[in-house]
């Protein structure tokens, strides 16, 4: 068979199963089944499939009819315009998060030219650390999270960005192993309630690290913890950016104003949910 129609058999079976995006996913794992970039699915819409690529592709969509993200079985995700690693060890980078570099990306210019220290907590595939590495020449970043497994693959995303050396990473539970102050705070931590984890769609529910997503009965308890402690590991004047979810405003806001933060500000996403709470230590 000819990739087109592929392409389309595919499509139909994905969409039958009710996956949101069925046209894309096709593509994705075709091209990722012959070893190929997207466009040239469509330069070679007649060419035909060896049978191993053709019993390959049939295998990935499989797995794609039972849900499984396509980042997991191609084992890439993109972020930031940058290629990442990511496993089951680690939640996917969302492209809402780029939300959350824009933010610190910001307050870092309004230092100026000189170093800078940013602390990530809970960097799962170091997708943050690596976006904020990149674009700024005179910042030190430390990033943590408590499993091993998702540090040995920050770590392999940083060495392959050729970002190592911009980065220190740490091991444990949230500010346990940090000793220094830093000048900005960020995490995307886990804010997904209890309840809602019930609700979501089974690509997340079933295949991401539960312990990457679920925080508590409010969803806000990571939250609550990185504004008590942080405030210890923050200099003067500092900020905490800290990603969150729909309908945590008021909640996050107060608190915020519960420890001695000021300038509580909140950045909505493109969907215009409140995606970014940020708030400065006050001096
Ligand atoms: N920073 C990544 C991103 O934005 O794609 C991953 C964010 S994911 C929502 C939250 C991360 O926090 C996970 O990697 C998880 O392992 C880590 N984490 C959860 N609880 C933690 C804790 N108590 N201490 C340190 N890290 C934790
Ligand atoms: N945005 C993610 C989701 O809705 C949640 C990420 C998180 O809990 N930090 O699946």
């Amino acid at each position: 068979m000819k990739i087109q129609q592929l392409l389309q058999q595919a499509r139909s079976d994905l969409d039958v199963r009710g996956l949101p995006t069925p046209g894309l996913d096709a593509e994705l794992l075709l091209a990722f089944s012959i070893d190929r970039e997207r466009h040239f699915l469509y330069a070679h819409p007649a060419k035909e499939l060896s049978s191993v690529e053709l019993k390959r592709f049939r295998s990935l969509v499989a797995r794609r009819m039972k849900w499984e993200p396509v980042a997991y079985i191609t084992g890439r995700k993109e972020f930031w315009s940058r290629g990442f690693e990511v496993t089951p060890d680690v939640l996917i980078p969302r492209p809402d998060t780029e939300i959350l570099v824009e933010e610190v990306l910001k307050l870092s210019v309004r230092e100026g030219e000189k170093d800078i220290r940013i602390l990530e907590i809970g960097t799962g595939s170091g997708a943050i650390s690596i976006a904020l590495a990149s674009e700024l020449k005179n910042a030190f970043i430390t990033a943590t999270d408590f499993s091993p497994k998702a540090l040995a693959i920050a770590m392999r995303n940083a060495v392959n960005n050729n970002m190592e050396e911009k980065i220190s990473f740490l091991c444990g539970d949230i500010f346990e192993p940090v000793e220094e102050k830093f000048d900005i705070i960020v995490s995307n931590p886990p804010y997904i309630s209890e309840d809602e984890f019930r609700l979501l769609a089974p690509e997340v529910r079933e295949y991401e690290p539960r312990q990457a997503l679920v925080a508590g009965p409010e969803g806000t308890e990571f939250h609550r913890k990185l504004a008590r402690d942080g405030e210890r590991f923050l200099e003067k004047n500092g900020w905490l950016v800290m990603e969150m979810g729909a309908g945590q405003r008021f909640t996050i806001e107060k608190i915020l104003k519960d420890k001695d933060y000021c300038d509580i500000t909140f950045r909505s996403d493109y969907a215009g949910v409140e995606r970014v709470a940020m708030a400065k230590k006050r001096e």
